[in-house]
């Protein structure tokens, strides 16, 4: 289904449900016949993030809020942070399993089970977060992605975005490739191979296991998000060097996924209240980063003795080379992959010439200092 007609039905459909309880509660007993058909729903939502990391993690408590108002309170989810029912890395399994209905994540981290569910979050030198939305709501992304879930009994939903992110935290500075060879870094999934090929020592630590490390010297430099998370776990503390942009992340789409045996049992209005809720939790957590971004790297700048450095040339167009030799070779080996990378790599090409006349033209006017 295309956005618009998405939004309008989600809306309408919420509205009526609401409509409907409304009426309910000012009916004596019995007369609220209506109310019958809208049976009281507990859902439970395990999340990838900890509760700290409040705009990531807050996507979730803006989906159950919501979902919780447009039904008049009949159905409501109760969520948990990462590590509390199930550790974060396990949350599309557990929802697969049904042991929880709904589950908030980053289907990078997912890669394992099929490497194509690397689209439903972000790929390297892909898809910024204006041109993701795009993709999945009115191109073909949503349909495409919910192909690859499918295997997983989950339907996903789009749930937030953190935009570009930042390159990360380096103790000495990386301006040359062989700046890389041996460096010890923490990166997770593609940014890591892209990484490993480039020399780097790639090492996989969760979100806790990060400064400490850092600290200990048993990494040289590690990466998270942007400013706002970033300055919460403390890396500007140990490491000065502060580089961007983060081309591994370039628009990173979290998810929602919804088991579909609990998804196919929910009366119609239930299902278009969860749509909604999920969209507006989609766009509030990017303006939620878009507006505690530039406080948090204010800061870090001003009063942090913190650096900002962009990678080079030199190392964006290597890093973009083996990049497109890894979704190549993953191509090759896999139909389906290759379906959604030339959809994907056809979105992006249409949609760059545009923002390019457009959003670049007057950002490169705007923001260039000038
Ligand atoms: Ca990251």
């Amino acid at each position: 289904m295309k956005r618009r007609q998405f939004v309008r039905n989600a809306s309408m459909a919420a509205a009526g449900g609401a409509l409907v309880a409304g009426c309910a509660s000012d009916e004596t007993e019995g007369g609220a016949a209506a109310v019958q058909t809208n049976p009281r729903v507990s859902w439970r939502l395990t999340s990838s993030f900890p509760r700290s990391l409040d705009t990531i993690f807050g996507a979730a408590e803006v989906l159950a809020n919501r979902v919780s108002e447009l039904t008049s309170g009949r159905f409501t989810i109760r969520v948990f942070p990462a590590g509390e029912l199930v550790p974060g890395n396990q949350v599309l399994e557990t929802v697969q399993k049904g042991t929880v209905q709904v589950g908030h994540s980053a289907s990078y981290y997912f890669t394992g089970l099929n490497p194509a569910l690397a689209f439903d979050c972000t790929v390297p030198f892909g898809l910024n977060a204006r041109q993701f939305n795009a993709w999945m709501y009115y191109g073909d992304g949503l349909e495409l992605t919910r192909g690859l879930f499918a295997d997983f009994n989950i339907i996903n939903l789009p749930g937030g975005n953190t935009g570009v992110q930042m390159g990360g935290w380096f103790r000495e500075r990386v301006d040359t490739l062989s700046d890389f060879g041996g460096l010890k870094m923490r990166i997770p999934g593609f940014g890591g191979q892209v990484m490993a090929e480039l020399g780097v020592n790639v090492q996989v630590l969760s979100g806790g296991e990060i400064y400490p490390a850092l600290e200990r010297g048993v990494i040289d430099a590690a990466e998270w998000a942007g400013p706002y998370d970033d300055e919460k776990l403390g890396f500007h503390q140990i490491a000065k060097n502060y580089y961007y942009p983060g081309w591994w992340e370039p628009g990173p789409g979290l998810s929602f996924y919804i088991n579909k045996d609990a998804w196919e049992k929910l009366p119609a209005d239930y299902k278009a209240a969860l749509e909604a809720a999920a969209a507006e939790a989609n766009v509030d957590m990017l303006a939620g980063y878009d507006a505690k971004n530039p406080v948090a790297l204010a800061r870090l700048l001003d009063t942090e003795d913190v650096t900002m450095r962009p990678f080079s040339k030199e190392v964006m167009d290597k890093a973009r080379e083996i990049t497109r030799e890894i979704l190549s070779s993953e191509a090759a080996s896999d139909p389906t992959y290759r379906r959604i990378l030339e959809n994907y790599q056809a979105f992006q090409q249409a949609s760059n010439r545009w923002l390019r006349a457009s959003e670049h033209t007057y950002a490169d006017f705007t923001l260039s200092g000038g």
